[in-house]
Protein backbone atom coordinates (compact mmCIF):
# COMPACT_ATOMS: atom_id res chain seq x y z
CA UNK A 1 0.00 0.00 0.00
CA UNK A 2 2.94 2.30 0.57
CA UNK A 3 4.40 2.24 -2.46
CA UNK A 4 1.18 2.31 -4.53
CA UNK A 5 0.75 5.71 -2.51
CA UNK A 6 4.32 6.74 -3.58
CA UNK A 7 3.13 5.81 -7.09
CA UNK A 8 0.35 7.63 -7.51
CA UNK A 9 1.95 10.63 -5.95
CA UNK A 10 4.57 10.47 -7.99
CA UNK A 11 2.11 10.52 -11.08
CA UNK A 12 0.86 13.44 -9.87
CA UNK A 13 3.72 15.33 -9.07
CA UNK A 14 4.86 14.02 -12.57
CA UNK A 15 8.34 12.46 -11.50
CA UNK A 16 9.84 10.46 -13.78
CA UNK A 17 10.53 6.88 -14.96
CA UNK A 18 13.49 6.54 -12.82
CA UNK A 19 11.38 5.89 -9.43
CA UNK A 20 8.94 3.91 -11.06
CA UNK A 21 11.57 1.68 -12.23
CA UNK A 22 12.93 1.84 -8.48
CA UNK A 23 9.28 0.75 -7.52
CA UNK A 24 8.97 -1.88 -9.78
CA UNK A 25 12.51 -3.43 -8.76
CA UNK A 26 11.11 -3.10 -5.30
CA UNK A 27 7.70 -4.54 -6.04
CA UNK A 28 9.43 -7.57 -7.88
CA UNK A 29 11.81 -8.01 -4.88
CA UNK A 30 8.85 -7.84 -2.38
CA UNK A 31 7.20 -10.57 -4.51
CA UNK A 32 10.16 -12.56 -4.04
CA UNK A 33 10.15 -12.63 -0.66
CA UNK A 34 6.32 -13.01 -0.22
CA UNK A 35 7.09 -16.68 -2.43
CA UNK A 36 10.09 -17.70 -0.17
CA UNK A 37 7.81 -16.69 2.70
CA UNK A 38 4.97 -19.14 1.66
CA UNK A 39 7.58 -21.79 0.51
CA UNK A 40 8.80 -21.81 3.79
CA UNK A 41 5.33 -21.67 5.02
CA UNK A 42 4.38 -24.79 3.51
CA UNK A 43 7.63 -26.75 3.81
CA UNK A 44 6.60 -26.25 8.01
CA UNK A 45 3.18 -27.35 7.46
CA UNK A 46 4.28 -30.44 5.37
CA UNK A 47 7.47 -31.32 6.34
CA UNK A 48 6.63 -34.79 6.20
CA UNK A 49 6.90 -34.31 2.44
CA UNK A 50 9.15 -31.13 2.24
CA UNK A 51 12.33 -33.49 1.45
CA UNK A 52 10.88 -35.19 -2.05
CA UNK A 53 10.56 -31.03 -3.12
CA UNK A 54 14.27 -30.65 -4.27
CA UNK A 55 13.72 -26.78 -4.57
CA UNK A 56 13.76 -26.30 -1.30
CA UNK A 57 16.53 -25.36 0.65
CA UNK A 58 17.18 -26.22 3.79
CA UNK A 59 15.17 -24.08 5.28
CA UNK A 60 15.34 -22.64 9.23
CA UNK A 61 11.65 -23.96 10.24
CA UNK A 62 12.30 -27.42 8.33
CA UNK A 63 15.57 -27.89 10.53
CA UNK A 64 13.95 -27.22 13.72
CA UNK A 65 11.50 -29.48 12.95
CA UNK A 66 14.11 -31.90 11.80
CA UNK A 67 15.68 -31.09 15.55
CA UNK A 68 12.46 -31.95 17.26
CA UNK A 69 12.10 -35.33 15.63
CA UNK A 70 13.80 -36.95 17.98
CA UNK A 71 16.84 -38.59 15.59
CA UNK A 72 15.14 -39.28 12.65
CA UNK A 73 16.88 -41.58 10.12
CA UNK A 74 17.06 -40.89 6.82
CA UNK A 75 15.08 -43.97 5.60
CA UNK A 76 12.52 -42.83 7.71
CA UNK A 77 11.74 -39.97 5.82
CA UNK A 78 11.94 -41.62 2.81
CA UNK A 79 9.34 -43.73 4.17
CA UNK A 80 7.29 -41.28 5.46
CA UNK A 81 7.41 -39.13 1.90
CA UNK A 82 5.33 -41.76 0.31
CA UNK A 83 2.55 -41.47 2.16
CA UNK A 84 -0.20 -39.68 0.06
CA UNK A 85 -0.71 -35.57 0.62
CA UNK A 86 -3.98 -35.07 2.21
CA UNK A 87 -3.19 -34.73 6.05
CA UNK A 88 -6.09 -37.07 7.38
CA UNK A 89 -4.35 -39.52 5.07
CA UNK A 90 -1.18 -39.24 6.46
CA UNK A 91 -2.87 -39.11 9.92
CA UNK A 92 -4.88 -42.51 9.12
CA UNK A 93 -1.51 -43.77 7.06
CA UNK A 94 0.56 -42.88 10.46
CA UNK A 95 -1.46 -44.47 12.58
CA UNK A 96 -0.90 -48.08 11.05
CA UNK A 97 2.56 -48.03 11.19
CA UNK A 98 4.51 -49.19 14.07
CA UNK A 99 6.66 -47.85 16.32
CA UNK A 100 9.02 -50.42 17.09
CA UNK A 101 9.69 -52.63 19.85
CA UNK A 102 13.19 -50.74 21.38
CA UNK A 103 15.49 -53.63 22.41
CA UNK A 104 17.36 -51.60 24.72
CA UNK A 105 16.46 -49.04 27.54
CA UNK A 106 20.25 -48.38 27.65
CA UNK A 107 19.77 -44.25 27.54
CA UNK A 108 23.47 -43.75 25.54
CA UNK A 109 21.58 -45.27 22.80
CA UNK A 110 17.80 -43.89 22.59
CA UNK A 111 17.40 -44.27 18.83
CA UNK A 112 15.61 -47.30 18.19
CA UNK A 113 16.72 -49.93 15.88
CA UNK A 114 14.08 -52.45 15.64
CA UNK A 115 15.00 -55.89 14.25
CA UNK A 116 12.56 -56.76 11.81
CA UNK A 117 11.63 -59.51 9.38
CA UNK A 118 11.59 -57.12 6.12
CA UNK A 119 13.23 -54.08 5.30
CA UNK A 120 10.50 -52.50 4.69
CA UNK A 121 9.11 -52.75 8.25
CA UNK A 122 12.67 -51.10 8.94
CA UNK A 123 12.23 -48.11 7.12
CA UNK A 124 8.59 -47.31 8.00
CA UNK A 125 9.06 -47.47 11.87
CA UNK A 126 9.62 -43.93 12.88
CA UNK A 127 7.52 -41.19 12.69
CA UNK A 128 7.06 -37.52 11.93
CA UNK A 129 6.83 -36.10 15.79
CA UNK A 130 3.78 -34.54 15.78
CA UNK A 131 1.13 -34.95 13.30
CA UNK A 132 -0.60 -31.80 12.67
CA UNK A 133 -4.81 -32.32 13.18
CA UNK A 134 -6.87 -29.81 11.08
CA UNK A 135 -9.82 -28.26 12.42
CA UNK A 136 -12.09 -30.83 10.07
CA UNK A 137 -10.15 -33.56 12.23
CA UNK A 138 -10.71 -31.52 15.84
CA UNK A 139 -14.25 -30.83 15.44
CA UNK A 140 -14.06 -34.64 14.20
CA UNK A 141 -12.82 -35.60 17.40
CA UNK A 142 -15.52 -33.97 18.89
CA UNK A 143 -17.78 -35.73 17.66
CA UNK A 144 -16.12 -38.89 18.07
CA UNK A 145 -15.39 -37.99 22.03
CA UNK A 146 -19.38 -38.87 22.31
CA UNK A 147 -19.45 -41.94 20.23
CA UNK A 148 -16.37 -43.13 21.84
CA UNK A 149 -18.08 -42.37 25.47
CA UNK A 150 -20.61 -44.91 24.85
CA UNK A 151 -18.41 -47.24 22.96
CA UNK A 152 -16.14 -47.09 26.16
CA UNK A 153 -19.02 -47.73 27.93
CA UNK A 154 -20.07 -50.75 25.38
CA UNK A 155 -17.05 -52.13 25.84
CA UNK A 156 -16.74 -52.28 29.37
CA UNK A 157 -20.18 -53.97 29.55
CA UNK A 158 -18.57 -56.65 26.96
CA UNK A 159 -15.65 -57.05 28.93
CA UNK A 160 -18.08 -58.32 31.88
CA UNK A 161 -19.89 -60.38 29.34
CA UNK A 162 -16.33 -61.86 28.54
CA UNK A 163 -15.63 -62.86 31.93
CA UNK A 164 -18.87 -65.17 32.10
CA UNK A 165 -18.00 -67.63 29.54
CA UNK A 166 -14.86 -68.46 27.47
CA UNK A 167 -16.44 -69.24 24.30
CA UNK A 168 -17.69 -65.36 24.27
CA UNK A 169 -13.97 -64.08 25.08
CA UNK A 170 -12.78 -66.08 22.13
CA UNK A 171 -14.90 -64.11 19.80
CA UNK A 172 -14.23 -60.87 21.49
CA UNK A 173 -10.41 -61.61 21.40
CA UNK A 174 -10.63 -58.99 18.80
CA UNK A 175 -9.24 -55.34 19.60
CA UNK A 176 -10.85 -51.97 18.36
CA UNK A 177 -9.50 -49.35 16.70
CA UNK A 178 -9.44 -46.60 19.46
CA UNK A 179 -9.68 -42.93 18.40
CA UNK A 180 -8.14 -40.10 19.86
CA UNK A 181 -7.43 -36.58 19.17
CA UNK A 182 -8.74 -37.22 15.70
CA UNK A 183 -6.70 -39.88 14.33
CA UNK A 184 -7.48 -43.65 14.38
CA UNK A 185 -4.98 -46.51 15.62
CA UNK A 186 -6.05 -49.77 14.85
CA UNK A 187 -5.31 -52.59 16.85
CA UNK A 188 -2.16 -53.89 17.13
CA UNK A 189 -0.20 -50.20 16.73
CA UNK A 190 1.50 -47.61 18.08
CA UNK A 191 1.70 -44.19 16.70
CA UNK A 192 2.25 -40.38 17.94
CA UNK A 193 -0.27 -37.93 18.03
CA UNK A 194 -0.51 -34.50 19.46
CA UNK A 195 -2.73 -32.31 21.52
CA UNK A 196 -3.11 -28.71 20.98
CA UNK A 197 -4.23 -26.60 24.37
CA UNK A 198 -6.93 -24.51 22.52
CA UNK A 199 -5.84 -21.49 24.72
CA UNK A 200 -2.74 -20.21 22.38
CA UNK A 201 -3.20 -18.92 18.76
CA UNK A 202 -2.50 -20.66 15.45
CA UNK A 203 0.90 -18.99 14.78
CA UNK A 204 2.45 -20.03 17.78
CA UNK A 205 0.56 -23.27 18.83
CA UNK A 206 2.63 -25.66 20.80
CA UNK A 207 1.14 -28.92 19.86
CA UNK A 208 1.92 -31.74 22.77
CA UNK A 209 3.14 -35.02 21.82
CA UNK A 210 0.52 -37.93 23.12
CA UNK A 211 2.29 -41.36 22.34
CA UNK A 212 -0.15 -44.52 22.21
CA UNK A 213 0.16 -48.24 21.98
CA UNK A 214 -3.30 -49.94 20.78
CA UNK A 215 -3.00 -53.67 21.72
CA UNK A 216 -3.85 -56.13 19.31
CA UNK A 217 -6.96 -57.32 21.67
CA UNK A 218 -9.37 -55.56 23.62
CA UNK A 219 -8.88 -54.11 27.61
CA UNK A 220 -8.46 -51.26 29.55
CA UNK A 221 -6.90 -48.20 29.06
CA UNK A 222 -4.10 -47.32 30.88
CA UNK A 223 -2.89 -43.36 31.22
CA UNK A 224 0.59 -42.20 31.82
CA UNK A 225 0.97 -38.36 32.22
CA UNK A 226 4.50 -36.38 33.38
CA UNK A 227 5.77 -33.23 33.72
CA UNK A 228 2.21 -31.73 34.85
CA UNK A 229 5.03 -29.68 36.38
CA UNK A 230 7.43 -28.61 33.81
CA UNK A 231 10.74 -29.12 35.88
CA UNK A 232 10.05 -32.98 37.11
CA UNK A 233 11.97 -34.84 34.74
CA UNK A 234 12.08 -38.24 36.13
CA UNK A 235 8.47 -39.12 34.68
CA UNK A 236 8.79 -38.34 31.45
CA UNK A 237 11.79 -40.99 31.17
CA UNK A 238 9.34 -43.13 32.53
CA UNK A 239 6.61 -42.71 29.93
CA UNK A 240 9.52 -43.23 26.77
CA UNK A 241 10.89 -46.37 28.49
CA UNK A 242 7.10 -47.34 28.67
CA UNK A 243 5.27 -46.45 25.64
CA UNK A 244 8.78 -47.86 24.02
CA UNK A 245 8.91 -51.10 25.28
CA UNK A 246 5.46 -52.34 25.26
CA UNK A 247 4.68 -54.86 21.91
CA UNK A 248 1.15 -53.91 20.64
CA UNK A 249 0.71 -57.53 19.34
CA UNK A 250 1.01 -58.69 23.33
CA UNK A 251 -0.97 -56.23 24.69
CA UNK A 252 -4.64 -56.06 25.81
CA UNK A 253 -6.32 -52.20 25.99
CA UNK A 254 -4.41 -49.56 25.13
CA UNK A 255 -1.67 -47.41 26.69
CA UNK A 256 -1.67 -43.44 26.80
CA UNK A 257 1.62 -41.73 27.74
CA UNK A 258 1.47 -37.87 27.81
CA UNK A 259 5.52 -37.16 28.55
CA UNK A 260 5.44 -33.23 28.70
CA UNK A 261 1.81 -32.36 29.97
CA UNK A 262 3.10 -28.88 30.55
CA UNK A 263 5.29 -28.09 27.69
CA UNK A 264 5.35 -24.21 28.81
CA UNK A 265 6.95 -24.75 31.87
CA UNK A 266 9.36 -27.41 30.70
CA UNK A 267 10.64 -25.13 27.88
CA UNK A 268 11.43 -22.66 30.61
CA UNK A 269 12.43 -25.41 32.84
CA UNK A 270 9.65 -24.45 34.95
CA UNK A 271 7.32 -26.00 37.23
CA UNK A 272 4.65 -23.39 36.83
CA UNK A 273 2.97 -22.33 33.36
CA UNK A 274 4.10 -19.35 31.50
CA UNK A 275 1.78 -16.93 33.98
CA UNK A 276 3.21 -18.97 36.67
CA UNK A 277 -0.12 -20.95 37.50
CA UNK A 278 0.12 -24.08 38.74
CA UNK A 279 -1.30 -26.17 36.05
CA UNK A 280 -1.90 -29.45 38.85
CA UNK A 281 -4.51 -26.91 40.26
CA UNK A 282 -6.82 -26.55 37.78
CA UNK A 283 -8.16 -29.53 36.50
CA UNK A 284 -10.47 -30.73 35.38
CA UNK A 285 -10.57 -27.12 33.69
CA UNK A 286 -12.79 -24.95 32.66
CA UNK A 287 -13.27 -23.36 28.93
CA UNK A 288 -13.81 -20.09 29.71
CA UNK A 289 -11.57 -19.89 32.31
CA UNK A 290 -7.84 -18.64 32.61
CA UNK A 291 -5.08 -19.43 30.57
CA UNK A 292 -4.27 -22.39 33.15
CA UNK A 293 -8.47 -23.73 33.21
CA UNK A 294 -8.48 -23.55 29.08
CA UNK A 295 -5.22 -25.77 28.79
CA UNK A 296 -6.38 -28.35 32.08
CA UNK A 297 -10.25 -28.34 30.12
CA UNK A 298 -8.72 -29.27 27.07
CA UNK A 299 -6.14 -31.70 28.19
CA UNK A 300 -8.80 -33.15 30.35
CA UNK A 301 -11.45 -33.31 27.97
CA UNK A 302 -9.59 -35.10 25.06
CA UNK A 303 -7.33 -36.93 26.51
CA UNK A 304 -8.16 -38.37 30.19
CA UNK A 305 -11.91 -38.93 30.04
CA UNK A 306 -10.75 -41.75 27.56
CA UNK A 307 -8.89 -43.25 30.02
CA UNK A 308 -9.73 -46.45 32.72
CA UNK A 309 -7.11 -46.02 35.13
CA UNK A 310 -4.79 -42.71 35.32
CA UNK A 311 -0.55 -43.06 36.97
CA UNK A 312 0.19 -38.90 36.88
CA UNK A 313 4.06 -39.02 37.48
CA UNK A 314 5.82 -36.39 39.74
CA UNK A 315 8.92 -35.92 41.83
CA UNK A 316 9.40 -33.67 44.94
CA UNK A 317 9.09 -29.61 44.08
CA UNK A 318 11.78 -27.13 45.16
CA UNK A 319 14.97 -28.79 46.35
CA UNK A 320 13.23 -31.57 48.04
CA UNK A 321 13.21 -35.53 47.02
CA UNK A 322 10.45 -37.97 47.25
CA UNK A 323 11.29 -41.75 47.82
CA UNK A 324 9.22 -43.24 45.20
CA UNK A 325 5.94 -43.80 46.40
CA UNK A 326 2.16 -43.67 45.75
CA UNK A 327 -0.44 -41.22 46.67
CA UNK A 328 -3.96 -42.12 46.65
CA UNK A 329 -7.07 -41.87 48.24
CA UNK A 330 -7.73 -45.12 50.20
CA UNK A 331 -11.01 -43.89 50.61
CA UNK A 332 -11.88 -45.07 47.23
CA UNK A 333 -11.85 -48.86 46.72
CA UNK A 334 -11.12 -48.80 43.03
CA UNK A 335 -8.16 -46.21 43.87
CA UNK A 336 -7.27 -49.32 46.44
CA UNK A 337 -7.61 -51.33 43.86
CA UNK A 338 -5.26 -49.67 41.56
CA UNK A 339 -2.75 -49.14 44.47
CA UNK A 340 -1.76 -52.97 44.53
CA UNK A 341 -1.32 -53.29 40.79
CA UNK A 342 2.33 -51.83 42.08
CA UNK A 343 4.09 -53.92 43.51
CA UNK A 344 6.77 -53.02 46.61
CA UNK A 345 5.56 -49.60 46.06
CA UNK A 346 5.17 -47.57 49.36
CA UNK A 347 1.24 -46.06 49.23
CA UNK A 348 1.05 -42.86 50.83
CA UNK A 349 -3.21 -42.12 51.98
CA UNK A 350 -3.29 -38.32 50.78
CA UNK A 351 -6.58 -36.63 49.94
CA UNK A 352 -5.40 -34.59 46.35
CA UNK A 353 -5.99 -31.18 46.82
CA UNK A 354 -8.55 -29.70 44.39
CA UNK A 355 -7.90 -28.91 40.79
CA UNK A 356 -4.75 -31.98 40.99
CA UNK A 357 -5.49 -33.80 38.06
CA UNK A 358 -5.32 -36.80 40.02
CA UNK A 359 -8.26 -35.69 42.27
CA UNK A 360 -10.33 -34.26 38.97
CA UNK A 361 -9.71 -37.71 37.80
CA UNK A 362 -11.05 -39.53 41.33
CA UNK A 363 -14.16 -37.19 40.75
CA UNK A 364 -15.00 -37.74 37.47
CA UNK A 365 -14.67 -41.94 38.08
CA UNK A 366 -11.11 -42.60 36.69
CA UNK A 367 -9.01 -44.33 39.22
CA UNK A 368 -6.22 -42.28 39.56
CA UNK A 369 -2.79 -41.89 41.42
CA UNK A 370 -0.05 -40.67 41.60
CA UNK A 371 3.99 -41.68 41.70
CA UNK A 372 6.52 -39.92 43.27
CA UNK A 373 9.53 -40.57 42.53
CA UNK A 374 12.89 -38.26 43.17
CA UNK A 375 13.72 -34.86 43.03
CA UNK A 376 12.85 -32.20 40.40
CA UNK A 377 15.43 -30.90 37.51
CA UNK A 378 17.07 -34.50 37.25
CA UNK A 379 16.97 -37.62 35.34
CA UNK A 380 17.25 -40.18 38.59
CA UNK A 381 18.36 -43.57 37.15
CA UNK A 382 17.35 -45.51 40.03
CA UNK A 383 13.87 -43.28 40.74
CA UNK A 384 13.10 -44.28 37.01
CA UNK A 385 13.82 -47.71 37.43
CA UNK A 386 11.44 -47.95 40.22
CA UNK A 387 8.96 -46.31 38.65
CA UNK A 388 9.44 -48.32 35.17
CA UNK A 389 9.30 -51.55 37.27
CA UNK A 390 5.88 -50.52 39.65
CA UNK A 391 3.93 -49.42 35.80
CA UNK A 392 5.12 -52.85 34.58
CA UNK A 393 3.96 -54.74 36.93
CA UNK A 394 0.55 -52.59 36.94
CA UNK A 395 0.07 -53.50 33.34
CA UNK A 396 0.85 -57.29 34.65
CA UNK A 397 -1.58 -56.77 37.33
CA UNK A 398 -4.51 -55.12 35.60
CA UNK A 399 -3.81 -58.26 32.58
CA UNK A 400 -2.97 -55.74 29.78
CA UNK A 401 0.61 -56.99 29.65
CA UNK A 402 2.57 -60.01 30.22
CA UNK A 403 5.73 -59.31 31.70
CA UNK A 404 7.53 -62.21 33.58
CA UNK A 405 10.28 -61.43 36.22
CA UNK A 406 8.89 -59.06 37.77
CA UNK A 407 8.21 -58.20 41.39
CA UNK A 408 6.52 -61.04 42.48
CA UNK A 409 3.24 -59.99 44.48
CA UNK A 410 4.37 -58.21 47.43
CA UNK A 411 1.82 -56.38 48.72
CA UNK A 412 2.53 -52.13 49.01
CA UNK A 413 3.04 -50.88 52.21
CA UNK A 414 0.36 -47.92 53.61
CA UNK A 415 1.65 -44.73 55.31
CA UNK A 416 0.06 -41.72 56.64
CA UNK A 417 2.63 -38.69 57.09
CA UNK A 418 3.70 -36.03 58.74
CA UNK A 419 5.98 -33.25 58.26
CA UNK A 420 8.84 -32.42 60.62
CA UNK A 421 10.07 -28.46 60.22
CA UNK A 422 13.32 -26.65 61.35
CA UNK A 423 12.48 -24.46 64.00
CA UNK A 424 15.94 -22.73 63.57
CA UNK A 425 16.60 -21.12 60.30
CA UNK A 426 20.56 -21.72 58.93
CA UNK A 427 21.89 -24.30 56.66
CA UNK A 428 20.56 -27.81 56.64
CA UNK A 429 22.39 -31.00 56.95
CA UNK A 430 20.49 -34.03 56.70
CA UNK A 431 21.62 -36.85 58.41
CA UNK A 432 19.65 -40.11 56.97
CA UNK A 433 18.39 -41.27 53.45
CA UNK A 434 15.33 -41.32 52.03
CA UNK A 435 13.81 -44.57 53.07
CA UNK A 436 15.39 -45.08 56.05
CA UNK A 437 13.14 -46.54 58.63
CA UNK A 438 13.30 -44.13 62.56
CA UNK A 439 12.81 -44.49 65.59
CA UNK A 440 11.40 -41.70 67.61
CA UNK A 441 14.19 -39.23 68.63
CA UNK A 442 16.84 -40.44 65.98
CA UNK A 443 18.38 -37.34 64.75
CA UNK A 444 17.04 -36.59 60.98
CA UNK A 445 19.45 -33.29 60.42
CA UNK A 446 21.07 -30.32 61.78
CA UNK A 447 20.39 -26.37 61.33
CA UNK A 448 23.36 -24.60 61.74
CA UNK A 449 23.08 -20.67 62.03
CA UNK A 450 26.20 -19.92 59.44
CA UNK A 451 26.61 -16.45 61.42
CA UNK A 452 26.21 -17.20 64.72
CA UNK A 453 27.33 -20.89 64.40
CA UNK A 454 24.27 -21.95 66.82
CA UNK A 455 23.53 -25.55 66.11
CA UNK A 456 19.92 -26.67 66.38
CA UNK A 457 19.06 -30.40 65.69
CA UNK A 458 15.62 -31.94 64.05
CA UNK A 459 14.87 -35.21 65.70
CA UNK A 460 12.23 -37.44 64.44
CA UNK A 461 9.13 -36.99 66.58
CA UNK A 462 7.75 -40.83 65.50
CA UNK A 463 8.98 -44.58 64.71
CA UNK A 464 8.29 -44.19 61.11
CA UNK A 465 10.32 -43.81 57.89
CA UNK A 466 11.91 -41.07 55.74
CA UNK A 467 9.77 -40.80 52.42
CA UNK A 468 10.38 -37.16 51.06
CA UNK A 469 13.30 -34.81 52.78
CA UNK A 470 14.76 -31.39 51.99
CA UNK A 471 17.79 -31.61 50.19
CA UNK A 472 20.89 -29.46 51.93
CA UNK A 473 20.65 -26.18 52.10
CA UNK A 474 19.62 -22.69 53.77
CA UNK A 475 16.68 -22.68 55.48
CA UNK A 476 13.95 -20.43 57.55
CA UNK A 477 12.51 -21.86 60.71
CA UNK A 478 9.20 -23.12 59.53
CA UNK A 479 11.13 -24.63 56.65
CA UNK A 480 9.01 -28.88 56.01
CA UNK A 481 12.45 -30.62 56.38
CA UNK A 482 11.48 -34.08 56.57
CA UNK A 483 8.46 -36.23 55.67
CA UNK A 484 7.99 -38.85 58.18
CA UNK A 485 5.38 -41.76 56.99
CA UNK A 486 3.85 -43.73 59.92
CA UNK A 487 3.28 -47.18 58.77
CA UNK A 488 -0.81 -48.45 58.72
CA UNK A 489 -2.81 -50.94 57.64
CA UNK A 490 -4.88 -50.62 54.82
CA UNK A 491 -8.48 -50.87 56.41
CA UNK A 492 -6.36 -48.22 59.19
CA UNK A 493 -6.70 -46.05 56.45
CA UNK A 494 -9.80 -47.61 54.58
CA UNK A 495 -11.49 -45.96 57.40
CA UNK A 496 -10.88 -42.24 57.10
CA UNK A 497 -13.79 -40.59 59.24
CA UNK A 498 -12.67 -41.93 62.47
CA UNK A 499 -9.26 -42.37 61.93
CA UNK A 500 -7.99 -39.17 59.67
CA UNK A 501 -9.23 -35.72 59.88
CA UNK A 502 -12.14 -34.34 57.30
CA UNK A 503 -9.08 -33.04 55.04
CA UNK A 504 -7.61 -36.39 55.15
CA UNK A 505 -3.96 -35.54 57.12
CA UNK A 506 -2.69 -37.16 60.02
CA UNK A 507 -4.77 -34.94 62.53
CA UNK A 508 -5.75 -37.97 64.92
CA UNK A 509 -1.90 -38.87 65.04
CA UNK A 510 -0.42 -35.22 65.65
CA UNK A 511 -3.40 -35.22 68.62
CA UNK A 512 -2.17 -38.52 69.73
CA UNK A 513 1.49 -37.17 69.44
CA UNK A 514 0.52 -34.54 71.40
CA UNK A 515 -0.41 -35.72 74.37
CA UNK A 516 2.17 -38.31 74.37
CA UNK A 517 4.61 -35.63 74.56
CA UNK A 518 5.07 -32.16 73.98
CA UNK A 519 6.45 -32.24 70.89
CA UNK A 520 4.05 -32.30 68.23
CA UNK A 521 3.10 -28.45 68.59
CA UNK A 522 6.50 -26.75 66.98
CA UNK A 523 8.06 -28.84 64.47
CA UNK A 524 4.73 -30.74 63.16
CA UNK A 525 2.22 -29.70 60.62
CA UNK A 526 -1.05 -30.64 60.17
CA UNK A 527 -1.66 -29.70 56.71
CA UNK A 528 0.54 -30.66 53.30
CA UNK A 529 1.21 -27.40 52.42
CA UNK A 530 4.74 -28.78 50.83
CA UNK A 531 2.60 -31.63 49.06
CA UNK A 532 4.54 -31.42 45.39
CA UNK A 533 2.06 -33.21 43.70
ZN1 LIG B 1 4.69 -32.28 40.51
Amino acid sequence: MIFVRLVSANRRSGIKFSLLAAFFLASVNFLGAINVASAEESVTDKHITSVKNENVTSSSSADRDKTASDSKSDAAKIATNKKSKSESEVTSKTARKKIPKAESIDLQKPVVKAKSKNKDDVVAAPQPPVEKISSKDSKQAAENTTKINAEKVAKTDKKKKQRKTKKDEQKEDEGIPFILLGAEVPPGTSTRLSWSPSETFEGIANPTPVLIVNGKKPGPVLCLTAAVHGDELNGIEIVRRMLYNIDADKLSGAVIGVPIVNLQGFRRTSRYLADRRDLNRFFPGNPYGSSAARIAYSFFNEVITRCSALVDLHTGSFYRTNLPQLRANLKNSDVVRLTHGFGATVVLHSDAAVGTLRRAAVDAGIPAVTLEAGEPMRVQEKEVAHGVKGIQTLLHHLKMYKKPGLWGEPEPVYYQSLWVRADQGGILFTRVHLGKRVRKGDLLGTVTDPITNVRAEITSPHNGRVLGMALNQVVMPGFAAFRIGIQKSENELAEPVRKLGTTGDDSSQIKALSTQKKIAGSNIDRRDNEDSE
